[in-house]
């Protein structure tokens, strides 16, 4: 079914052409119909998936022109606040409706300007947003249609307390768009809370591992990680490259490795300044830098179109999050790669991801990589190889040119 039959408005398919997508995602087919309708949505897909224009189609459609603020997007992350305000001022733009991006670490001056000039549709982090709740510039009086984006997400942050806030501050007419990839407990009753008779859609059941990724643990010792990922780099045929670390010191620490090693590097958590993480992003996204590193931070919804390999240098912490952070490569059905680089002593926890995903993932051994040790299930290494790589081999040598071509 194409988009045109989904009875968006001409003005919004406009935009859809614009964007170049010529046929909607399953999310797309499943949950226009259901926002246009008016209804109130739970959805759990992976990102990755074409979520974004699944709301936010129907929402520009329902909203026709510029009058008050009528749409609140909640975010978890600036930058996903960023990103989804940015798509929706790109399928808006044969519309006068107005998009806004609230979010905090960054000056309230232009953020006040836009929102004086008037605005139809917010896309907030909750602390932010909070700020100007409290000090009355912003009114959520007129909100007719309320999207709760990530909200998993949002419960690990630590954020369900405001964003319970910001609900209740919403009218009670409303529609809400409700997004989770997965919905322990506390989520679900924030949603019995928040919906009303919603429909459920499921796309692509968030534990399992988009089929276009290729995805391989690398055995190795801890003290020969950086090693592996070094010799990783140089042979791989990377356009770009996410590399993960649990934690923020590491990232730190492996980013200025990498730069002795002559990489152009990005690093991307928490503790860096607003301007640094937008500086970060851009510039990857731009091709500045080859690599970043970042924490879990970044493996939620960033939407970096031809991020070639993802390399868990870090195995992570929650199962789901291996999910997350190889969804930054094979979106929208090109073929990426990732590989998690993994210890002894992280046994356990790929045992907990392999069952979460409900899959074995194959293990595989870095050519001529001079190993000191080797463990665990190298049985396997031969057979279960992803598609497309060849044993022993993360693509062919040729790369390493073009690698070196791009500094
Ligand atoms: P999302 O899951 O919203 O983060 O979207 C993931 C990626 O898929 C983004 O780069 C979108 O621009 C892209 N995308 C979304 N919908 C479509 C579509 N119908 N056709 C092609 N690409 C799409």
């Amino acid at each position: 079914m194409p988009f045109k039959a989904l009875n968006l408005s001409d003005s919004v398919l406009r935009g859809v052409q614009a964007a170049g997508y010529t046929d909607p995602t399953p999310i797309q087919l499943r949950a226009i119909p259901v926002v246009l309708g008016g209804g109130d949505l739970i959805a759990s897909a992976q990102t990755g998936t074409g979520k974004t224009a699944a709301f936010a189609l129907p929402i520009l459609t329902r909203l026709g022109s510029h009058s008050r603020v009528r749409v609140l997007v909640l975010e978890p992350t600036r930058e996903l606040a960023a990103q989804v305000e940015t798509a929706f001022r790109d399928f808006a733009r044969f519309t006068d409706i107005r998009p806004v991006a609230i979010f905090g670490g960054v000056g309230y001056g232009s953020q006040r300007a836009e929102l004086k000039r008037g605005v139809d549709i917010i896309v907030a982090t909750p602390g932010r947003l909070m700020d100007y709740l409290k000090e009355g510039t912003i009114s959520l009086r007129d909100i007719s249609i309320l999207v709760l984006d990530e909200v998993d997400r949002m419960l690990d942050m630590g954020f369900l307390p405001v964003v319970k806030d910001i609900i209740a501050r919403c009218p009670r007419e409303r529609q809400t768009l409700f997004f989770s990839a997965t919905v322990p407990p506390e989520i679900a009753a924030v949603a019995s809370f928040a919906l009303r008779n919603p429909t459920r859609v499921e796309i692509g059941v968030a534990r399992s591992v988009t089929a276009s990724v290729n995805h391989a643990l690398y055995p190795v010792a801890a003290e020969q990680k950086f090693e592996l990922l070094e010799a990783m780099l140089a042979k791989i045929n990377f356009d770009s490259v996410l590399v993960f670390s649990r934690t923020k010191h590491g990232a730190d620490k492996i980013a200025r490795r990498l730069k002795t090693a002559n990489h152009s590097v990005a690093v991307l958590h928490a503790n860096r300044s607003q301007n640094q993480r937008i500086e970060a992003l851009a510039g990857f996204k731009s091709g500045k830098y080859e690599v970043m590193v970042a924490t879990d931070i970044a493996a939620r919804g960033i939407d970096v179109a031809g991020v070639s390999h993802v390399i868990n240098y870090d195995v992570p912490e929650k199962p789901e999050d291996y999910v997350h952070r190889i969804g930054r490569t094979g979106r929208a059905q090109a073929v990426g790669d990732a590989f998690t680089l993994v210890t002894p002593e992280n046994a356990g926890d790929i045992r907990d991801i392999e069952r979460f995903i409900g899959q074995k993932i194959p293990e595989l051994k870095l050519e001529g990589f001079p190993y000191k040790a080797f463990t665990s299930r190298p049985a396997q290494a031969q057979e279960q190889r992803p598609r497309g790589s060849l044993p022993g081999q993360i693509r062919h040598k040729g790369s390493f040119n073009r690698f070196r071509s791009r500094r």
